[in-house]
């Protein structure tokens, strides 16, 4: 099922059927994904910049964000 974590005005979704499970996410930025951790996406451990680059490296797609128009 479709997960949401919202910080201002960006949030992220994960979808975990299509995770892998390979780690990129945890190996690139720990602060904030961290499958040892529940909730594991922590939104306050990052700036949203680093988040949102993490999550453009994901490559199964399980990671994606929106943004909402300022
Ligand atoms: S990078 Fe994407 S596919 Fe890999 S563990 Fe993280 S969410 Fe899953």
């Amino acid at each position: 099922m479709t997960k949401h974590y919202i910080k201002e005005d960006v949030t992220v979704v994960w979808t975990p059927e299509l995770c892998q499970h390979s780690a990129i996410c945890f190996h690139g930025l720990a602060e904030v994904f961290d499958p040892r951790r529940s909730p594991w996406i922590d939104m306050d451990g990052a700036e949203l910049e680093k988040i949102k680059a993490q999550v453009r490296r994901c490559p199964s797609g399980a990671l994606s964000y929106e943004q909402k128009e300022k």
